[in-house]
């Protein structure tokens, strides 16, 4: 069968022909990959600077973003059956009796750093026809959700987040105790930075729970971006137009800050203005560059004085598939144009090499494989 894979040693990205997995064991699942969405860890493993084959293989298959359906089921299988539309969780657990997280499913807090990730580190991703995986890291998705379930994996990024916000800021009376439940951001300010799609993701999740929301981003408005961020109820403000001492004039106290823009200088900017009681959440992943000037002694008399939090998150547990299927239902009914104009483009397979090497356009771009 056809993949997309990377060959790290050789500096080399193609089309290659993949042995099609099989079903070897009785937790097993055996699935058609629908629709795999390409992001900027995809295209940053075609520039060779992570991203490693599985011991005796010269070569990754890329993807790990994944909507797929239920062909074949192993004999313990019990929560799927053919025809289901699943996705796939992308970290699987280290090897290691004394990692506490790991043993009990919890690897995206594996302490070791011997995990493996599907279509990242030393497992095959989804960018392929088929491929196998046990039922516990499978997430099913209702049949109503076919066209942007896609989004889930990349949407699980701000639901973790906000779970580790919903538990960090239990520490103090942060949420009235007579807000409704899932209304729990009511009265707050939230600011997304970055108008990406885990940026734009991020904003829906924080509106949904009742926050009020400004997006702030680089480009001018209007722009495509800035326009769906108006539409689903979010403020635009480009970083341009505004510093940071005018973003926070405008917010008021800002109580939360989802970082999804990947580079440091404009979040710890940010970071600077960051209201009393603040927590800020960092998802990006810079590439390495030289040091740069900081005002360390204002955030970090602000870090205390403010009793302000900043938490990194990284990869996501069942809970946030979970939670990102729910809310993308939501998302759905709430926003329906929306949520789809985030998929700017879905192309054929042999298109990979535009959309993993070329210029990156669009919002969200998907591979579709049937
Ligand atoms: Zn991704
Ligand atoms: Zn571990």
């Amino acid at each position: 069968m056809r993949a997309v894979a990377v060959f790290p040693g050789k500096c080399e990205v193609g089309l290659i022909g993949h042995e099609t997995p099989e079903i070897t064991a009785a937790n097993q699942v055996k699935i058609r990959s629908l629709e795999v969405g390409v992001c900027g860890t995809d295209r940053e493993i075609c520039t060779f600077v992570y991203g490693s084959p599985p011991d005796g293989f010269d070569y990754l298959v890329l993807g790990h973003e994944s909507l797929g359906q239920v062909v074949e089921v192993g004999s313990g299988v019990s929560r799927f059956k053919p025809g289901d539309l699943v996705v796939p969780s992308v970290r699987r657990p280290c090897p290691h009796a004394y990692c506490l997280a790991c043993r009990e499913d919890k690897q995206d807090f594996c302490y070791t750093g011997d995990f493996t990730e599907r279509g990242i580190k030393m497992t095959h991703g989804f960018m392929t026809e088929f491929y196998v995986d046990e039922q516990k890291y499978l997430n099913g998705v209702p049949s109503e959700l076919r066209d942007v379930a896609v989004l889930v994996e990349p949407l699980t990024v701000a639901e973790k987040g906000l779970a580790q916000v919903w538990r960090v800021q239990k520490r103090l009376p942060w949420v009235d105790p007579k807000t409704p439940a899932g209304h729990l951001g009511a009265g707050k300010n939230a600011v997304v930075l970055g108008a990406g799609p885990v940026g734009i993701l991020g904003a829906m999740v924080l509106i949904v729970n009742g926050f009020k929301t400004y997006v702030y981003s680089r480009s001018k408005a209007p722009n495509p971006k800035s326009e769906l961020v108006e539409s689903v109820g979010a403020k635009y403000i480009s970083c341009e137009v505004e510093n940071p001492d005018q973003l926070a004039e405008r917010v008021g106290n800002i109580d939360l800050v989802y970082e999804a823009v990947g580079t440091a200088k404009i979040s710890y900017a940010v970071l600077r203005v960051l209201g009393l009681n603040g927590i800020y959440i960092f998802t990006g992943i810079p590439a390495p560059k030289p040091p740069m000037d900081l005002e360390a002694d204002t955030i970090m008399r602000n870090l205390v004085l403010k009793n302000q939090v900043v938490v990194g998150t990284v990869n996501a547990d069942r809970e946030a598939f979970e939670g990102a299927i729910h809310d993308l239902g939501i998302f759905l009914k709430r926003w329906p144009t929306a949520l789809r104009s985030l998929i700017t483009g879905r192309y054929k397979i042999d298109q990979y090499r535009d959309l993993l090497l070329g210029k990156a356009t669009g919002i969200k771009n998907v591979i579709v494989l049937t």
